[in-house]
């Protein structure tokens, strides 16, 4: 780690491509959701992706399924899908649904996920952005950010191309990896004292005999305990190298194609890896496409439905769930989120488990018939005035994030950003200072629940 050195500011931004009024760096659904809103605020709106595409761990990643929209209940399976999270992330949701890239609501374990195509998602995104009115730079990646008297002024931006400026008066920080807010030298943590998550490689199956499928797991896209207790004894017996047992599929919008979530990827030795180091990314990569196959493997050989399936499409990178933490003027803790905690500066509500992949099982503790509401505070990185965060990388404890970090509430994460964006920027303050109930009404106007 010590050879890649995070801090580095320029002396001064030269020369200069552009000068706008919002930066928005990444465009996962956190992104997506916050320049959309700031271009329709009439805001001069750049987003910078360095894929060629939106929906960072969404459709690069292949997550897959919208989480987080919906409460989980505790009979579910006799239950109507409660959804209580809207605004952007409903108005995204529809468009996806609309261009028949969406299942009906599955139950996943408690509550409900819905799943998605991830070439609409991607069309969707260029769709909405350029309805709004934002630039998009794709193919770019931030490397630095300029600092003058204090405030942020500035970003570098390198492509192909070569190496350029673009001057702002704001910044959303939306590459999840919270990669402004490092290069700036702000404190941030990393995981449970060093260790994240385990990334995951996603990959899709053709050819499934649906009706097998269900026959065998019935309406939870969460696996069987025969399923795990098959995987368990391929693992132990060194017959597949399966060490998840407990895997989740989810039938998709196109007929007979199937979304794995199987593969719980760590290093050599079972040690957790730091995806932000290049070596470790890179061993996740190509292990990752290793245990897909395998996965796949076991599924050819053991689950009926599967036997003529073909591996049709692996997530273009592998599935990084979490790295950098902000510190942020509030911290969303594990307390908040077990007790349902609703909070006056609350932006969205959250009834996700937390859903923690970490060490040989992991965990899932539910929220039942409740949920609790994310403060404002969470996004805002201490010691800046004109930069802010929004996505997987909010200030939160370990297990806190694990619960907050997925679609849905990223997309409203966005949405509040760029709301608190606009409100700063006419009240010439910072986002400290920003009326907290001013965007709340905003979200609500824009058909958020909170
Ligand atoms: C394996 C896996 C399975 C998951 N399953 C689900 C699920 O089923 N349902 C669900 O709701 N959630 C799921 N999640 C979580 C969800 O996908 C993410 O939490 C969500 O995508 C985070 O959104 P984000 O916008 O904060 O960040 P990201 O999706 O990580 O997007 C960040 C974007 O920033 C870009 N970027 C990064 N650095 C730079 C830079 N320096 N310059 C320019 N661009 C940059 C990246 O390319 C990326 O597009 C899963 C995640 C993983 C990894």
């Amino acid at each position: 780690m010590k050879l890649w050195n995070e801090v580095a500011f320029a002396d001064k931004a030269s020369p200069v491509l552009r000068e706008v009024d919002v930066v928005v760096c990444g465009g996962g659904p956190a992104g997506v959701a916050a320049a959309t809103v700031c271009a329709r605020q009439g805001l001069d709106t750049l987003l910078v992706e360095k894929n060629g595409y939106c929906g960072g761990a969404a459709v690069a990643g292949l997550s897959g399924t919208i989480c987080g929209l919906f409460q989980a209940q505790q009979d579910i399976k006799n239950a109507d899908p409660k959804q209580i999270v809207f605004g952007f992330a409903e108005e995204f949701r529809a468009r996806i649904a609309d261009k028949g890239g969406l299942t009906d609501p599955q139950i996943y374990g408690k509550t409900h996920v819905v799943t998605f195509d991830p070439h609409i998602w991607r069309e969707a995104a260029d769709d909405i952005l350029e309805e709004a009115g934002v630039s998009c730079l794709y193919h770019t990646t931030v490397t630095e950010v300029c600092k003058e008297d204090g405030a942020y002024t500035a970003i570098r931006l390198e492509s192909t191309a070569g190496s350029t400026f673009v001057k702002a008066k704001a910044f959303i920080d939306a590459t999840g990896d919270a990669a402004l807010v490092a290069k700036s030298g702000l404190p941030y943590t990393y995981g449970s004292n060093g260790a994240i998550q385990n990334p995951t490689m996603m990959f899709r199956l053709a050819d499934v005999v649906e009706e097998d499928f269900y026959d065998y797991f019935g309406v939870d896209t969460i696996c069987p305990p025969d399923l795990t207790k098959r995987l368990t004894e391929a693992y132990e017996s060194k017959t597949y190298a399966t060490p998840r047992n407990r895997i989740w599929v989810f039938p998709t919008s196109q007929k007979s194609v199937f979304l794995m979530n199987c593969t719980q990827l760590a290093g050599q030795c079972g040690e957790m890896l730091n995806v932000i180091n290049p070596e470790d990314r890179t061993y996740a990569e190509i292990s990752g496409r290793r245990a897909a196959r395998e996965y796949h493997r076991f599924f050819k050989d053991n689950v009926k439905g599967f036997e003529n399936s073909q591996l049709v499409d692996m997530a273009p990178e592998v599935g990084v769930r979490q790295t950098r933490t902000i510190q942020g003027e509030t911290r969303l803790t594990n307390d908040h989120v077990v007790q349902c905690t609703k909070a006056e500066d609350g932006i969205v509500r959250s009834s996700w488990p937390i859903e923690l992949h970490a060490g040989d099982v992991s965990k899932l503790h539910w929220l039942v018939d409740d949920y609790y509401e994310v403060p404002f505070g969470t996004l805002i990185p201490q010691g800046t005035d004109n930069l802010i965060v929004a996505g997987r990388s909010l200030s939160a404890d370990h297990e806190a994030l694990a619960s907050a970090r997925v679609t849905a509430q990223c997309f409203e994460y966005g949405h509040a950003a760029a709301i608190a964006t606009a409100l700063m920027l006419q009240g010439g303050c910072t986002y400290k200072d920003v009326d907290v109930q001013q965007i709340r009404r905003r979200m609500i106007d824009n058909g958020s629940a909170l």
